[in-house]
């Protein structure tokens, strides 16, 4: 892949990942134990503090999923790796790319490997 082209994926992952630090940034207090302190939780019920808390706990667990696979993202346009497939070495369409710029398996590669 081409230096202009590498500067452009780099810059829409760096986006996204500013993004997802913000979400996480801003859920923070959402993720914190459910106090037995009935002030803090106001007028929900512990029930529903619990739940969502469950939820966004789980929202954390796939933005941290998707930092981890940004961040591999990352280094591989640092390697000039990006791009390519990681099974059969083949350029990954960049409209797959432009679906999850975080792939790292050409169409026919991801297809095989989810059997
Ligand atoms: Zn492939």
């Amino acid at each position: 892949m081409k230096e202009p082209d590498l500067s452009r994926w780099r810059a829409r992952l760096e986006e996204r990942r500013a993004e997802l630090q913000t979400l996480s940034q801003d859920s923070a207090a959402a993720r914190k134990p459910v106090e037995l302190d009935q002030q803090s939780v106001g007028r929900l019920s512990r029930q529903d503090a619990l739940q969502q808390q469950a939820m966004a706990n789980a929202q954390e667990g796939r933005r941290a999923a998707e930092l981890k696979r940004i961040e591999a993202a990352l280094k591989r346009i640092d390697a000039a790796e990006y791009g390519w497939c990681e099974e059969c070495g083949e350029a990954i369409a960049p409209k797959r790319l432009n679906i999850d710029p975080t792939t790292v398996y050409c169409a026919a590669c991801a297809g095989a490997l989810r059997g």
